[in-house]
């Protein structure tokens, strides 16, 4: 420990949004560990894994625990045996934290499904926060095209969606349905269209609408609508079951729909000839490997991708919750700190 404090956000007692469950604390500032870098957080996007946790529909696992997966900072630090950034490097900090390496999921590649992995935010102290200690080998460089602003929600929004696209096996110039848009669907949507796609966006929301036909979606309807023609694949954005069995009634034959959150609310039940035969097919989506990060942020960076978000201070963590609650948010919620004095 250095003697000095920071200041950071952490989840009390986890509860409805209005009841504001983070609380303002006050930390020693961590020294970085073996392999491990400290960072000064320059920007920490908003996700909604961040409001599931703080109203506990996910359980914390551990009391006080600093929210903030989709961090962007200055690396202030070094600890033994660090060699893949500098002190004053710009990185990404995302949601795996860490992987055990060894566990038959990270040897085949899939250290998504890692059976000891460490989520940021959850497992592990996020970037709500001054400054975050991260393992060197889970964070990203960042590519200079993107502001802080920008390239936080790439963080998680935009690595989960690239994932969730590939889950849903698009294929070439084929039809896609977004259900819910928010941070994550409005950037996997630029790049599905840039990779040829048509995609149909299917929301409640107005501005999201709006937003959805500038960046080139073919169409726009209401959240639980029948697009205009059958889908090849669709990604499911909202956090909301019943929207299960439309999406699923939407698909062509062969088609797949993946979720791509961490949480939904139950799906009702199912009529096998109406939503799963023919070959339709439903997945879900787990965290990302680091390889879904490197390819979704080269990509991103070359389309290059409009990242729509709206700043907040890192003051106002409670605010930018309870508007991402209300629906309140277009793209992506960010929390920046000041510039230090
Ligand atoms: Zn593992
Ligand atoms: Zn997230």
């Amino acid at each position: 420990m250095t003697g000095q404090t920071m200041q950071a956000w952490a989840v009390d007692r986890p509860g409805p949004i209005g009841s504001h469950p983070l609380v303002r604390i006050e930390r020693a500032i961590p020294e970085p560990g073996s392999g491990q870098v400290r960072v000064r957080v320059r920007a920490c996007g908003v996700c909604r894994t961040d409001l599931h946790l703080a109203e506990g529909d996910l359980d914390p696992k551990r009391h006080l625990v600093i929210p903030g997966h989709e961090v962007v900072g200055i690396v202030e630090r070094l600890g033994e045996g660090c060699g893949r950034f500098s002190e004053g490097d710009r990185i990404g900090v995302p949601w795996l934290a860490a992987a055990c390496g060894r566990c038959r999921f990270c040897i085949a590649g899939r250290e998504n499904l890692c059976l000891a992995p460490q989520f940021r935010g959850w497992d592990i102290d996020g970037g709500y926060a001054d400054v975050v200690v991260v393992d060197e080998a889970f964070a990203y460089h960042l590519p200079d095209a993107f502001s802080d602003q920008e390239a936080a929600p790439l963080l998680c929004a935009g690595i989960i969606g690239y994932r969730a696209l590939r889950r849903a096996k698009l294929p070439p110039g084929g039809r896609l349905g977004i259900y819910g848009f928010g941070g994550s669907a409005h950037l996997t949507a630029q790049i599905a269209i840039a990779e040829g796609a048509r995609v149909h966006v299917l929301t409640r929301s107005d501005e999201a609408k709006t937003l959805a036909l500038e960046l080139g979606a073919a169409s726009v309807g209401g959240a639980s609508d029948a697009p205009p023609e059958p889908l090849d694949a669709a990604i499911m954005f909202a956090p909301v079951g019943t929207l299960i069995p439309p999406a699923l009634e939407a698909l062509d034959r062969g088609g797949c729909l993946a979720i791509a959150g961490i949480y939904l609310t139950d799906v009702p039940a199912l009529n096998y000839e109406r939503h799963l035969f023919e070959e339709r097919a439903l997945c879900s989506v787990t965290a990302n490997t680091r390889q879904d990060g490197i390819e979704f942020l080269e990509l991103a960076a070359r389309i290059p991708v409009r990242v729509s978000t709206t700043p907040y201070s890192m003051n106002q963590a409670n605010e930018a919750l309870v508007d991402l609650a209300d629906d309140r948010v277009n793209g992506a919620a960010v929390l920046l700190n000041e510039p230090a004095l």
